[in-house]
């Protein structure tokens, strides 16, 4: 069985990814070929946003942004505490300062009461500047945007969605990428939506900041090639990877259909000795990961080992909350504590998940799970 199924996939799409990378071989405009400009103008339409910038991953696409938002030392920029390395990631990078966040123990997600005492406590030291928020719709679940850009606004703070594992989900018909000032994705092959490599993308409805965006990403190119007006990066998305991804964007809503159906199977085969993703009501998932929770450690333990001795896959996403990281032990004078993502932490696996996962597996994974004693 595997965790993710990108060969049963590549069945499916097989002869249009052939021929669309036959066509990049063909016309040979590897970098910023016509395939990068269609596919941002398709993910612009699919997700709802006005401008769509590609870029070379998901971990460059929000550094980009804190770059062109001129973030930099002093400033303090809000993150989950539970979340992959990417999101704090690039406040480093950029200079400025980490602070987390704990997130909902029910969503996973940045608990918003949580921001506010955050951005409370900073000002409060007075020492850093509080301008931006980054929350994760983790897992592939939105994040509560209502509540977080009422906090935002509150403070005056810019807010950049992370969707990297979100792209394809939505609340109330509204997709992921679309919320706050800007949202990044990743293309990474194990995300809801992946290419054969690397790949990224920056979504926005601001004019200004997307052709900022689209200097950075070329070196801070200015009115051509080799005139250079701001420092930036090298982080094109390849015209292969663009490619691949027009043809894995014909199949893409039906994948996220698939996906429903299998966490359906998954609710009605699980017995309740683990606790179930909740889904608010309205809320789409893209279900990049099926998280589910054990009773304890130790039941955790249990329940991973029992499933591997079937032959079945299962990941820990994520052991260890980034404000627990050594590389993040340089900024605690200015963090407060994180009870709900320790406990997660401790407890959270992920059970297979991807839109070829057969009723047959889901019944081999839950009699494993539910003959598993607490
Ligand atoms: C995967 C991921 C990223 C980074 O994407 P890359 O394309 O691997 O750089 C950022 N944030 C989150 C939450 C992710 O899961």
């Amino acid at each position: 069985m595997e965790f993710i199924d990108l060969k049963s996939q590549y069945s499916v799409i097989e002869d249009s990814v052939k021929e669309r990378i036959q066509q990049v071989l063909d016309h040979g405009k590897y970098i910023m070929g016509p395939e990068v400009e269609e596919l941002e103008n398709r993910l612009a339409v699919f997700s709802g946003v006005k401008h769509c910038i590609s870029c070379a991953n998901g971990t460059d696409a929000l550094q980009m942004v804190l770059m062109a938002w001129g973030v930099g030392p002093g400033d303090a920029v809000f993150v989950p505490s539970f979340t992959f390395m990417s999101t704090a990631e690039v406040v480093r990078l950029v200079g400025a300062v980490p602070i987390f966040v704990d997130c909902d123990g029910r969503t996973f997600n940045i608990n918003p009461q949580h921001l506010r005492e955050a951005i409370e406590g900073v000002r409060q030291r007075g020492v850093l500047i509080p301008k931006v928020v980054i929350p994760v719709d983790l897992f592939g679940l939105i994040a509560d945007y209502d509540a977080i850009e009422l906090v935002a606004m509150e403070y005056g703070l810019k807010v950049l969605e992370d969707a990297a594992q979100s792209f394809g989900a939505s609340v109330n018909g509204r997709m992921a990428a679309s919320f706050g000032h800007a949202a990044t994705t990743s293309f990474f092959p194990a995300k809801p939506l992946g290419c054969y490599g690397d790949g990224g993308a920056i979504f926005t409805n601001d004019q200004e900041l997307a052709s900022l965006l689209k200097s950075i990403r070329v070196h801070g190119q200015g009115s051509d090639k080799y005139d250079n007006v701001r420092i930036g990066l090298n982080a094109r998305l390849d015209t292969l990877q663009a490619a691949i991804l027009l043809a894995k964007l014909d199949v893409f809503p039906e994948e996220i259909k698939a996906r429903q159906l299998i966490v359906e199977n998954y609710k009605a085969a699980l017995m309740r000795s683990i606790r179930l993703p909740l889904i608010p009501e309205g809320s789409v998932s893209a279900w990049a990961q099926y998280s589910v929770l054990a009773q304890s450690e130790a039941h955790r333990t249990k329940l991973m080992e029992a499933l591997k001795q079937a032959g079945i896959p299962t990941m820990v996403y994520y052991r260890k909350p980034l404000h627990m990281q050594t590389a993040f032990e340089d900024g605690r004078e200015h963090q407060g504590s994180y009870p709900v993502s320790e406990n997660i932490a401790s407890r959270i696996f992920s059970l297979p998940m991807h839109p070829f996962l057969e009723q047959q597996d889901i019944e081999s994974i839950a009699a494993v799970i539910n003959s598993v004693e607490a």
